[in-house]
């Protein structure tokens, strides 16, 4: 088989805590951090003998999710047990979904470059291009405890036990490791925009199995199921399946075979091992769980739930290239939050520059909400104060340089940009006479550079603005001093 006949194919599934205050069968508060084994009661503890209730807000996270992600609802939904045997699950047994699920056959599109080689590395390099990836399922089932191990022991952390996950499962329309990224940052993109769960990897919040398999491009059957797990950020799961895609077509190409198998991705040495070989498939022997009556959605919720969905993120993403005439790697950045995106829409309210605006945000607003560490979520930033300081820059009142300093200031503090900058005396001078004044000054002492700017010297010209806005200490408006120093020295 030759390298170039081949290709892979991907699957992947992803579990997702939703953000809601109690847990999926109980009161138990979901928050994530707190000390161990503080959050929970006897029907998270797998106690025999308690009732189980479903938490009616997780429903309606998990219907958001669902209709985001273009799924058919699933009116008449049953919970099942799952049963297996793990110490982080002390009934024995997952409350889970099967056969049918809350949302089935749905979609998500997911930004490609043009050509075959379809990789969107970073934002920069975003087309308006898509390729939509198909939604097997998704559906609700409970988060079991964590298992903690610290030297020789291992501790159990029963808080997470309960919480609401919500499993989401693609079709195998991925066709590599750029476009599973893509997938992945395009699906917590759009959670994040329904404000169901903060989707943070790092914490577990979102965790991602993968599923791969290389066919010939024209074989209509795919090839052995290799499944990967371990992948503790969206860059190992890219890197756990390139590392997977190679080593499988190597074998393929050396004639050997595949067997299906769980591998572990390991950071430290960047491949993936195998953890267990499958012989058949798993038996969980699911049955509905007595303690839980089915649960509707009715057509009513269902209307009732859409109405209540944000403008997506994908289309936001559309609507302001074509109606704000931003590129799309402007817009790319604008929609990459939620909370950044209205931002820049209530910022619009009051200012109607729109490529200005979009280069402040982008630009000088971003670096310094990333250098702070802020949260957009948080933001100490009211558009008012944001527009201000736009205009004093406008109005040539503050250099550009001076105001990205005030920004910093003013994301510390309630303060005015106007009093930051008379307060630390950045106000720019525009008075032509002194300006004029320290333009003499600068050329008596600079009677060579000068000379050598009549000459034909262009970079001397920079030289003698650099001494003016020294001496100004950096308060001048350099184009103006530009203006004068080139009408002075013209007129020697
Ligand atoms: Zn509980």
């Amino acid at each position: 088989m030759k390298n170039s006949d081949l290709e892979a194919v991907i699957g992947l599934e992803v579990h997702v805590e939703l953000n809601t205050i109690t847990k999926l069968f109980c009161g138990c508060l979901a928050k994530f951090g707190s000390l161990p084994n503080s959050q929970v009661c006897p029907v998270c503890l797998g106690l025999p003998g308690c009732l189980p209730v479903l938490n009616q807000k997780a429903v309606e996270y998990a219907l958001k999710v669902a209709l985001a992600l273009n799924c058919r609802i699933t009116e008449f939904n049953k919970f099942y047990r799952s049963h297996y045997f793990y110490p982080d699950l002390p009934k024995n047994y997952q409350i889970s979904q099967y056969e049918t699920y809350l949302g089935e056959d749905g979609f998500l599109d997911i930004p490609v470059n043009e050509g075959i080689n379809s990789d969107v590395k970073k934002v920069s390099d975003r087309t308006d291009k898509a390729k939509r990836i198909g939604i097997k399922e998704m559906h609700l089932e409970e988060d079991v405890g964590k298992l903690v191990h610290i030297s020789n022991f291992s501790f159990i952390d029963f808080n997470r036990s309960g919480i609401p996950l919500l499993e989401i499962v693609s079709y195998p329309d991925i066709n590599s490791p750029s476009e599973a990224y893509q997938y992945l940052v395009s699906l917590k993109q759009i959670i994040r925009y329904l404000g169901v769960s903060s989707c943070n990897m790092e914490k577990g919040i979102l965790r991602c199995d993968a599923n791969v398999s290389i066919k010939k491009k024209t074989a209509l059957t795919l090839g052995t199921r290799i499944e990967l797990k371990n992948m503790n950020s969206f860059r190992s799961v890219r890197e756990a399946l390139d590392f997977e895609i190679k080593r499988q077509i190597r074998i393929l190409e050396e004639g050997g075979n595949l067997i299906p198998e769980t591998r572990l991705w390991s950071e430290e040495d960047h491949r993936t091992r195998s953890m267990r070989t499958k012989v058949e498939a798993e038996h969980y022997r699911c049955f509905p769980d007595p303690d839980l009556p089915p649960f509707i959605i009715s057509s009513r919720l269902k209307e009732e739930i859409r109405s209540l969905l944000p403008e997506l993120p994908q289309r936001r993403f559309q609507r302001f290239i074509e109606d704000l005439r931003l590129s799309p790697y402007d817009s790319a950045v604008l929609t990459q939050e939620k909370e950044l995106a209205d931002f820049f829409e209530k910022c619009l309210e009051k200012y109607s520059d729109t490529k200005n605006l979009c280069n402040w945000i982008t630009t000088s607003l971003l670096a310094e909400i990333n250098r702070r560490n802020l949260s957009l979520e948080g933001l100490n930033l009211e558009p008012e104060r944001f527009i201000k300081l736009i205009r004093l820059v406008d109005d040539g009142k503050l250099s550009n340089l001076s105001a990205k300093g005030i920004l910093g200031v003013m994301l510390d503090s309630k303060k005015d940009p106007e009093e930051i900058a008379s307060e630390k005396d950045l106000i720019q001078i525009r008075d032509l006479g002194s300006l004029q004044k320290t333009v003499i000054e600068v050329l008596q002492e600079n009677e060579e550079t000068a000379s050598d700017f009549l000459k034909g010297k262009e970079k001397a010209l920079s030289f003698l603005i650099g001494q003016v806005m020294k001496k100004t200490k950096g308060k001048a408006d350099p184009k103006m001093v530009g203006q004068i120093l080139k009408e002075r020295l013209e007129r020697r």
